[in-house]
This record gives structure tokens, sequence and C-alpha cells, in this order.
């Protein structure tokens, strides 16, 4: 990586945490988004008075999630109990300890439910006497290093914890948790913090994906990023341009052509949309980076990794630097055909690509898509299997779009994305430009399944204590057992969840864990019966029928060979 950039100086000491958890808790209250921005400017300008130049230590508590500058804490609610229970001494068995492990489910004094950093304030409460926290910005910041040192080890991240727990009041802890946590709960956008901070900060994020940088180039409000601060680098992940999708095929493309009255013929590109994990891919001198969550499968160089060595071979001539844009996804070798999403590992992966961004020094993110799709294909050819073009076509009207639709259902895909031959590459961008279509589109298309609501699972942060994906079931033939099918979360009205928790067979699972009748899986994720379904969504609660008309097993396995 270049361009690292000299730390602005701090004249003075960071502020006392406590006066940011006061800054927390009115961006949490104030609803109107202009005055929380006017609160932050507030902040903002009175750290580059009061304190100096260098604004990340306060940034990067505001935006805990997109801090990529701290190994990860590897904490989450359950291990965040368990310290927190394990400091106390706290009986496993006893309200207290139950509450914290069972903080979603809410119960007749848990009113809070479904958001934990609430429920461990009111148990932290009970047993603190620290009315003044002591620790600065800059401390509650050396501690969550401290704690990504740990690395796990619970006895050091006990002694740490208890650290917070006699320097900090219960409602510091409370923060403190949620930024461990990595949800603020302040209800204000990643992109209103940038805003604020400068007028050029999301441009420079889009980029490098990367607070500090924005927070080191940018300390001086009065200077303005220059176009190469805004263009792509080699070894830094930026935001790739991502689709709009409207309500039916007709829209889609009215939205699609309406930018272009001047040439009626300008065809627009159909690519297919691919199931996988978004990935860009940087070459620079032999060297590669992928940049997606599964990051490390894929190698660094062209002598390691699997895909690796098979990208060096789809290049046509010398190639030292480059980057592109694709999805990744899954081969079953036997087939060629592609897997479903989450069965990517390394030795079958894949790179589907769709756009080329930088070559050979550079930039193409202001060349029209066409030029962008003409280079891609000199600069690279397709290795089978490995390294392939994502399928594209041409067209021009709703018909076009209707009959590519129907092949990419009939092969199970997953939708289509319509693409302007002209559009600059926009990073983080979503506008008409790229226009997802979805097989729902197709009127009547989408089959329905009939299946029995066996459970629910309570939702966290806004559907906190509420239900909001259901468990359905299919019927076992046979017998009157039901195994676990699919799991679903769209689809249904609040209020159909509602009603359906108020039904009177709705019961709180008992101590003794689930019935007879219903057979699950240990395994996440995983359902009892043999197959489910991609891309559920639920239609209707169906009033009209009761358990016995539930599909059964046989049902879904005739549908499944039917080859729908
Ligand atoms: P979704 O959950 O529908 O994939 P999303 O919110 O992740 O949506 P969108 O911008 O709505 O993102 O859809 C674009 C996503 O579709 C991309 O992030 C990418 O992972 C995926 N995708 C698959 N095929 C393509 C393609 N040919 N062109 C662009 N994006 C594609």
């Amino acid at each position: 990586r270049s361009n690292s950039l000299k730390q602005p100086h701090n004249s003075k000491r960071t502020p006392c945490f406590s006066q940011l958890v006061e800054l927390f808790e009115s961006l949490a209250t104030e609803r109107k988004q202009e005055t929380k921005k006017k609160i932050l400017n507030h902040w903002f300008a009175k750290w580059r008075n009061d304190v100096g130049n260098d604004i990340f230590p306060l940034l990067r508590l505001l935006l805990p999630h997109i801090d990529k500058h701290r190994p990860a804490l590897g904490l989450q609610e359950a291990n965040i109990s368990k310290l927190y229970i394990k400091l106390f001494g706290v009986k496993a068995q006893s309200d207290d300890a139950t509450r914290l492990r069972n903080w979603t489910v809410p119960t007749d004094d848990n009113k809070i439910a479904g958001d934990f950093a609430a429920l461990l304030h009111d148990f932290v409460k009970k047993r603190s006497s620290v009315t003044e926290g002591v620790l600065t910005i800059k401390e509650v910041n050396d501690l969550l290093d401290d704690l990504a040192n740990a690395k796990g080890a619970e006895f050091i991240q006990l002694e740490i914890f208890k650290r917070i727990f006699h320097e900090t009041t219960p409602r510091e802890q409370k923060w403190i948790v949620r930024i461990i946590l990595k949800h603020m709960s302040i209800s204000v956008l990643e992109t209103s913090v940038l805003e604020v901070f400068h007028p050029d900060a999301q441009a420079i994020y889009d980029v490098t994906s990367d607070l500090r940088y924005v927070a080191w180039r940018l300390y001086d409000p009065t200077f303005r990023a220059t176009d190469t601060d805004k263009d792509l680098r080699i070894g830094w992940a930026f935001k790739p341009m991502l689709s709009t999708s409207f309500k039916t095929i007709e829209e889609s493309v009215t939205r699609m052509t309406e930018n272009d009255p001047v040439d009626k013929d300008l065809q627009f590109f159909i690519e297919e949309k691919i199931d996988g994990e978004r990935m860009q891919i940087h070459v620079l001198n032999g060297q590669y980076l992928y940049y997606s969550s599964y990051t490390h499968l894929y190698g660094r160089d062209s002598q390691t990794g699997s895909l690796t060595p098979h990208l060096a071979n789809a290049f046509k001539g010398d190639i030292n630097s480059l980057i592109l844009d694709g999805e990744m996804v899954a081969i079953d070798k036997e087939t060629g055909q592609v897997l479903p999403f989450g069965t990517l590992k390394e030795t079958n992966s894949s790179v589907k690509v769709f756009d080329m961004l930088f070559i050979n020094g550079r930039s193409l993110l202001g060349e029209p898509l066409s030029k962008r799709k003409r280079e891609m294909c000199m600069t690279l050819k397709e290795v089978p299997g490995r390294v392939e073009f994502v399928p594209e076509f041409r067209g021009r009207t709703v018909e076009d779009v209707r009959t590519r639709l129907a092949q990419v259902m009939a092969d199970r895909g997953e939708g289509l994305v319509l693409k302007h031959s002209r559009s600059t590459y926009i990073p983080n961008g979503r506008n008409h430009d790229w226009i997802k279509v979805k097989p729902e589109y197709m009127d009547g298309m989408a089959d329905t399944f009939d299946l029995l609501v066996v459970a629910g699972n309570y939702g966290r942060g806004k559907r906190g204590g509420q239900i909001s994906t259901l468990l359905c079931a299919v019927k076992q033939d046979g017998s009157e057992r039901y195994s676990s099918f699919v799991r679903v979360g769209t689809g249904l009205k609040f209020e159909e969840y509602e009603r359906i928790t108020k039904m009177p067979s709705w019961k709180p699972r008992g101590p003794n864990g689930l019935p007879d009748w219903l057979q699950t899986t240990k395994q996440n994720d995983g359902h009892h019966f043999s197959l489910t379904l991609r891309f559920p969504r639920a239609v209707k609660i169906r009033d009209d029928r009761n358990k016995d008309d539930c599909w059964t097993a046989a049902d879904v396995l005739r549908y499944s060979d039917s080859g729908k």
C-alpha cells in the first residue's frame, strides 16, 4: 500500500469518555437527522479547537462497524454475558444470569429484549457504585485495543472488563458494549457522520474503505480532495457499484432507457445476476489481492491459493496492474454447475467477471460501460470453470428482458441486472444505470408451498422483542411428525407476525425443549428435511387450512423431481 499519511497532531488530551456518552445519548434520543448533524458538527468543531487535528479516535467510536484498524474483538452478546456473569460470580441459574443469556426473549419484567447493551446496563447498575467515569476517549480506545490483543484469552478479557467496571459508570459501559458489538443504535447514518466531518469524506471513503485514511487526509476542513484522491488505487478496497430495483419489468426498462432519448436504438446490457459473493480483484506486479468477506481463501500471488494461478492464465498480454469486479461462486467439479451460496471453498471457487476498472496504470471509472467491457475482453480470456465472464446479452425492450429472464429462471438463476451502456462506474453508487430484475416480476411464475409454521425467532435491533422470522415445517409421510424445512423472514406485514404470536396455539418453548412431533437439526441454519428453499418469501397465513393440509415430504420431493 502506498499513500500512507502522516498522523495529524493533537496538542491536548482527548476528552473524557463520559462526555462522548452524552453525545451518544443525545444522538440516540434526537429524532431529526438535521439536528443530529448539527450536534455532530458542534462536536467536530470543538474537537478541532480544543484537542487538535486528529479526529480519528472520535470517528472510530462513532462508526465502529467500519473501523478496520482494530483487529476483530471476537466478542458477541453470548461471551460478553459470560464474562460479566463470571466477573460477579453470579450463579448460572439465577434470574439475572438467565435474563442476560436469553437477551432476545421478552418477558413480563424485560421490556427491552433485543437490546443487549440496555439489559447489561441494568445488570451492571445493580452492582456498581461508580457515579463518575474516569477514562478518556483515548483510554477507551486503548482498552479496546487490549481486548483485541487478548485474542480471546478469557483471563485477559476478564481483567479488562474488571477495569471497565471500576472506571466507568453503568451507562458508559452500555455504550462501550455497543461499540464492542459494533451496533451503536444512535440512528445516525454513516454517510451523515462522514458528510458532517468533511464534504469529501464519503468520496474518499468509497475508494479506500479506510476511515483512518479519511480522517487523516481530510483533517483540515478547508482542504478539498483532488480527483486522484477520489479515484481507485490498487490495493485499496473500494465500495462497489450497486443496483436499484423497480416493481415491474416495464418500469425497469423505462428507467433504463429514459436517459438516452437521443439514441433510440441504444441497447443496454442484460447480464445474469449471479448468486455468489461480490469480489474485487486487484493485481499489481504479480501480487493478487481479493476483497470480500472471505478474502483469505483465494491466495495473494500466482503461486498460492486456488484461483490465482488460473487468473494469471487468463491474461492475454502483459499486465502489471488491474482491477476487476465480479462475483465469486462455488462450482460443482462434476457437473460444472454453480452451487448454492455458502458452499464456497478454496478448491471449488470460480470468478464470474463483469467489469474492469483499472488496467496498466489507467483508471477506467469514467469510461462508459461498453468501452470497459471491450477492454476487458481484450485483456482477459476465459479459463473454463475458473475465470469466466458473466453471461451477457444486449436488449432494448420489455420483451428482450422477459425472454432472458425466462431463460435464467429455467436454469433456476437469481435474476438479471440491466446496465446502461454509457454508464460510468460510480463507487458505492446506486442509480438507474444498474437495475436488477428479479424472477418474482414474472407474474404467476413463483411457486407456493403450504407449510406449517412451527416456531419463530426473536429479532434484534429494530425488530428486537418481536418475532422476525418464522420456522416452517413439512409433514412426514404417514406420521404425525413434522420436519423443519425453511426459515422465512420476508413477505409478511408486521401485523401478521403479531397476529400469529397471539394465536392460542403459540406457546413459549418450555424447559423440556421441543415437542416430540417436531424434528429439527442442531446444525446452524440446517433443517431436518434434506431439502430447503432459496429466497423464500411468505405470501399469506392460510387461515383456511389446518395442520393436516400441510405439504408432506413426498410432495416436496415430487416438486423437486419435476425440475421446476
Ligand atoms: P441482493 O441481496 O439482491 O444481491 P444487494 O443489496 O446486495 O442486493 P444490489 O445492489 O441490490 O445489492 O444488487 C447487486 C448485487 O448483486 C451485487 O452486490 C452483486 O453481489 C450481485 N450481482 C450478481 N450478479 C451481478 C452482475 N452481473 N452485476 C452486478 N451485480 C451482480
